[in-house]
């Protein structure tokens, strides 16, 4: 196949995919019945996804699939995808993928929104395979972009959400707050996990102990649940394999039942249970990471 051919035939892919995808993915649905309303149908939610996703492919036939799903994702701020860069709302750009060789730690501490996907989310495996960590990479100008650059400015988009009694702070931006209350809402079908659920926090602007990276925390968009556990405890992999580098084989733990992780992640949250450097109690909305992962599966 041509180049030019076989250029034309990933997009057309990425955009079939895409409208295919758009019911399944959690977040994806929940922005978009949001944007219309409540009684809104799910053939209503796919159209209205199908002309936005046809419009971003349109740019210039040659869209990496990432890309593709950022601009599914996060409409209010990647707004095209033209010349290897995404433009943002404010009118700056993004270098999609930087050409850097990186080891696996870089991929961590110097993401580009390419490196984003280079891991993967495997929802099917009993245990997370060798270094595959999906979502711990976070390319930072993106997220201080959406979610903002300091604690006061993610502060300004801080709402409260009502978590089984506790009153949590969480960003409504891309909307996340609204995301967490449908986890919330279906959860509460649920008495028998209710033991899994207590909140040990969600925003917290900090550095990832031991790097120089942002946390998932302080943006607002990331809640921690399950310390106590119903007496089984928390599994974070620092803990378990205590001195192990980043690096290094370690042990798996976990004591969050996985149907508390398929509610979240039908809402458009990860769960850091699926990461080689696993850490149990940790969920963060990150809807494209749920959408990439399934349409790379479907090409
Ligand atoms: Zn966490």
């Amino acid at each position: 196949m041509s180049n030019v051919a076989l250029m034309r035939f990933t997009a057309r892919t990425i955009a079939c995919a895409a409208i295919v995808a758009f019911a399944a993915c959690g977040g994806g649905v929940a922005a978009d019945s949001r944007q219309t309303s409540d009684s809104s149908t799910t053939q209503e939610a796919d159209s209205a996804g199908a002309k936005r996703e046809s419009a971003a492919v349109k740019v210039d036939g040659n869209i990496p699939l990432g890309a593709a799903v950022l601009l599914r994702c996060y409409p209010s701020f990647v707004k095209e995808y033209r010349d290897g860069k995404l433009e943002m709302a404010d009118g700056s750009t993004i270098v999609y993928n930087d050409g850097r060789e990186k080891s696996f730690v870089e991929k961590l501490d110097a993401a580009d929104p390419e490196d984003m996907f280079a891991f993967d989310y495997n929802m099917t495996a009993s245990t997370p395979e060798y270094l595959q960590d999906a979502g711990r990479s976070r390319c930072e100008a993106l997220f201080k972009k959406m979610y903002g650059s300091s604690a006061a400015a993610v502060q300004k988009h801080l709402v409260s959400v009502n978590w089984f009694g506790q009153r949590l702070q969480f960003t409504n931006v891309n909307g996340a707050a609204d995301s967490l209350r449908a986890v919330a809402a279906e959860l509460a079908r649920h008495p028998n996990l209710k033991k899994h659920l207590r909140s040990s926090g969600t925003f917290y602007w900090r550095k990832v102990r031991g790097a120089q990276r942002q946390s998932a925390h302080s943006y607002g968009m990331t809640i921690d649940i399950g310390v106590t556990n119903g007496g089984g405890g928390g599994d974070y992999w620092q803990w378990k394999n205590p001195g192990k580098s980043e690096t290094a084989k370690i042990t798996y733990s976990n004591h969050m039942p996985l149907e508390v992780v398929e509610i979240f992640e039908r809402h458009g949250f990860i769960w850091g249970g699926r990461w080689y450097h696993y850490d149990t109690m940790h969920f963060e909305y990150r809807p494209e990471i749920l959408m990439y992962e399934k349409l790379k599966n479907q090409q």
